[in-house]
């Protein structure tokens, strides 16, 4: 039926709800919503407790402006609430909830929910024609408004901790969920060692085995029970020889993780306690359980799941602003560091697949569901959990691994991952200890399987790392240390100075024939500034720390009206402040690739006045430290302070070195072993092959890739020592509508 269109003066009406399990980075979602629609425009209103919200209507579906949304952005949970709604699954349910939207002149929804809030939002679209019939007949709504309302137009965002949407690679919580979890496994870990017990942990995942799998890497677990992979008969056996072999192979302490779903191939359960007891009476063994539970879902979300979830609700909301009349459901989300919009029933179906496939025994197009990297992320943990069956013979190939650059954490997780993938492959491993400087003086040590236990989860760099490119000078020396070493192949992990000396070494190898040999650069730079990958290892804890440090100094600013100038790491790339500012929730962001002139700080100025002026009472300003030379941090706090009289103070913080410190986290660690398996498959196709040939590693749009070191330079600005496309600068679009209120 063709009906009128929205008469143009009108305007557009969007309302946000969360529904079904919540998820922390939930928030972070509802307030890019509704600040984002407000800039296009629309009005946006907020739908209390799910879907129960539509069918109460009343307080259920309030109007929202720009603070209803304000200082949400590190609350845990959801603040508009969630609800598992029966009402809305019934016909006379979905009856009221429609009536209540066309009440309120919305016909544009953003559900963040789990895939079965998004069955659910994508049923009431379906039956939406239908219920309009039925709302006229009832004759309690204008007949006008609901000509007006043909459609009902939906996108969806997923929020699960669980990470379980096919299709999507990350979903809102998840990565706050692995933060508790493997947390949880570093604090059982230390304790573990101390009395070299063994500990079964388990986690969430009725029908996903991402927490399980995922943390099993980061959290260096020795076995792991996941219900796309339901072991064979006799797991239990094999279970506790891994356990024995981990200890020969010098593990202090045991850990099992056990996802709550996780099943034999019979479908029986494999609980926590029955595992215990398997350990115990097989081994011998101290055991303990421990059940995370709800601490998996509650709590400040991490970085991730705020400047991610603000971008995803950015373009869900705009995604339903310009959609066409008859657009059918999609959901956003997202590949890598891009995003994508998927049809919302497709997702939905191939979700629903994965445990129909479990219960027909084929696990492996379960794991295939999940995605390429989850298969991939299995082949790696059982590689780098289980000690190797056999020692790397006499004549073996030595790789060596160097640090170079500034410290990043996750360096020791990258070393830890290459000793023992390395050995899988046959090889032996040596450590340079130093960085270039080490290995020009002959500082470089065997590392055995059991050298780098407890290595995965420690910030810093056991091996140590040094600044300091390689001068022609130190060439010989360091091909001396080669030749005698006898090494075969260079896995160099570490920031733009460990590039520049790989690729040195590498232009001279036709004077130094040592250096003809296969060498692969690994990223690690908390500035996340390396060319040939979207992320390098250190950028995702460095950003936990600037939002952890940003959350403590708005807190201290909450009794007064303040204005932070905050000064983050980065040298000339602008990607930490950037992110930063979009996970601590700044209303402004300096960065030098867009450099700053005294109309910006005029204007800024005149902003801040206006905003004090109206009852703000903080004002976060984050500069990057390269932003401008002359207009430094201190310039900038002492103009505003200066040109805000009474109106409000403003203080000044170097966040300095925390940037650099911390444990790892999840996602570096994760990031840490894949770049390094992949630089360790590299390596031996090389020698393999007897080719020589180096290259960098990274991640693109969700992809490994490898970047040939002749080519390594080619899109980088080398005088400022960043990429010169970087894919984040298109979210500074986004920190503007999350933070800038239309005047
Ligand atoms: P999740 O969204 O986390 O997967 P649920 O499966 O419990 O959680 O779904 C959340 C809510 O979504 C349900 O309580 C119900 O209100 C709504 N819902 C789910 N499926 C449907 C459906 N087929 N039709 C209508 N509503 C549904």
């Amino acid at each position: 039926m063709s009906s009128p269109a929205r008469p143009t003066h009108l305007p557009v009406r969007i309302g946000v709800l969360t529904s079904g399990g919540d998820a922390p980075g939930m928030n972070a979602a509802v307030r890019a919503v509704v600040r984002a629609g407000l800039r296009l425009g629309a009005q946006m209103f907020l739908i209390h407790e799910g879907y129960q919200g539509l069918v109460d209507g009343g307080d259920g579906i309030t109007p929202a402006d720009w603070d209803s949304v304000g200082s949400i952005l590190h609350r845990g949970g959801t603040i508009i609430g969630t609800y598992r709604s029966k009402d809305f699954r019934t016909r006379p349910g979905q009856l009221k909830a429609a009536t209540n939207l066309l009440r309120h002149g919305i016909d544009r929804l953003v559900v963040i929910g789990g895939d079965g809030s998004l069955t659910g939002a994508n049923a009431f679209r379906e039956a939406w024609p239908d219920l309009l019939a039925e709302v006229r007949e009832a004759g309690e709504v204008d007949p006008e408004l609901i000509d007006r309302h043909p459609d009902l137009i939906i996108a969806g965002l997923v929020g699960s901790i669980d990470n379980d949407l096919v299709g999507t690679d990350q979903t809102i919580g998840a990565d706050s969920a692995l933060h508790r979890i493997v947390d949880a496994l570093d604090d059982i870990s230390s304790t573990a060692a101390s009395h070299q017990r063994s500990f079964v942990v388990e986690v969430m995942g009725r029908h996903c085995g991402y927490l399980a799998l995922m943390s099993a890497i980061a959290g260096t677990c020795d076995f792991s029970l996941i219900p796309e992979q339901p072991p064979p008969d006799g797991w239990e056996e094999r279970m506790c020889a891994e356990l024995r072999r981990g200890r020969a192979a010098g593990r202090r302490e045991s850990m099992v993780i056990v996802a709550e779903g996780a099943t034999d191939r019979a479908g029986n359960p494999i609980t926590a306690e029955y595992v215990k007891d398997q350990i115990a009476e097989r081994l011998g063994e101290d055991t303990r359980v421990t059940i995370l539970g709800h601490v998996q879902r509650g709590g400040s979300p991490s970085a991730y799941d705020r400047w991610m979830s603000t971008w995803l609700g950015y373009v869900a909301v705009k995604t339903v602003f310009e959609a066409a009349p008859g657009t059918p459901s999609v959901v956003i989300g997202n590949r890598g560091n891009t995003i994508i919009e998927i049809p919302l029933m497709e997702a939905v179906a191939a979700t629903r697949q994965v445990p129909a496939l479990i219960d027909q025994g084929d696990y492996d197009r379960a794991v295939e569901l999940r995605g390429s990297s989850f298969a991939h992320m299995h082949r790696i943990f059982r590689a780098m959990s289980e000690p190797p069956r056999v020692r790397a013979d006499a004549d073996a190939k030595r790789i060596a691994i160097v640090h170079a650059g500034g410290l990043a954490p996750g360096m020791n997780t990258a070393a830890h991952a290459a000793v023992r993938l390395g050995i899988e492959e046959g090889f032996q491993m040596v450590g340079a200890v130093g960085g270039f400087p080490g290995l020009a003086d002959g500082n470089v040590r065997p590392l055995d399987w059991g050298d780098v236990e407890g290595w995965a989860g420690l910030g810093g760099a056991e091996l140590g790392t040094r600044r300091r490119v390689p001068e022609i000078e130190h060439l010989y020396a360091i091909g001396r240390v080669l030749e005698n070493e006898r090494i075969d192949g260079l896995l160099v992990i570490g920031g733009w100075n460990a590039y520049l000396a790989a690729n040195l070494l590498w232009r001279e190898r036709d004077r130094y024939p040592a250096f003809r040999i296969p060498m692969v650069c690994v990223p690690a730079s908390i500035d996340n500034n390396l060319p040939g990958s979207e992320l390098s290892i250190g950028s995702d804890t460095a950003l936990n720390e600037i939002s952890d440090a940003l959350d403590r100094i708005k807190q201290s600013a909450s009794a007064s009206r303040r204005c932070f100038v905050v000064e983050t790491m980065g040298r000339h790339c602008g990607y930490l402040t950037l992110m930063g500012g979009l996970a601590g929730g700044a209303e402004r962001v300096y960065l030098h690739e867009d450099g700053v002139t005294l109309a910006d700080l005029g204007r800024d100025v005149e902003l801040l006045n206006h905003g004090f002026a109206h009852g703000r009472r903080l004002f976060l300003a984050i500069r990057n430290e390269e932003a401008n030379p002359l207009y430094t941090t201190d310039f900038m706090a002492r103009v505003f302070e200066e040109e805000g009289g009474d109106l409000f103070d403003v203080r000044q913080a170097i966040l300095g070195h925390l940037q650099q410190g911390g444990n790892p986290s999840p996602s570096d660690r994760l990031l840490a072993t894949q770049l390094v398996d992949f630089g360790i498959d590299t390596l031996k196709a090389q020698l393999e092959a007897g080719g020589d040939a180096a290259c960098s590693v990274g991640t693109l749009a969700g992809q490994l890739v490898a970047t040939p070191m002749e080519r390594m330079f080619d899109d980088a600005d080398t005088v400022f020592r960043r990429p010169r496309r970087q894919w984040w600068l298109e979210l500074r679009a986004v920190l503007q509508a999350v933070a800038e209120e239309p005047r």
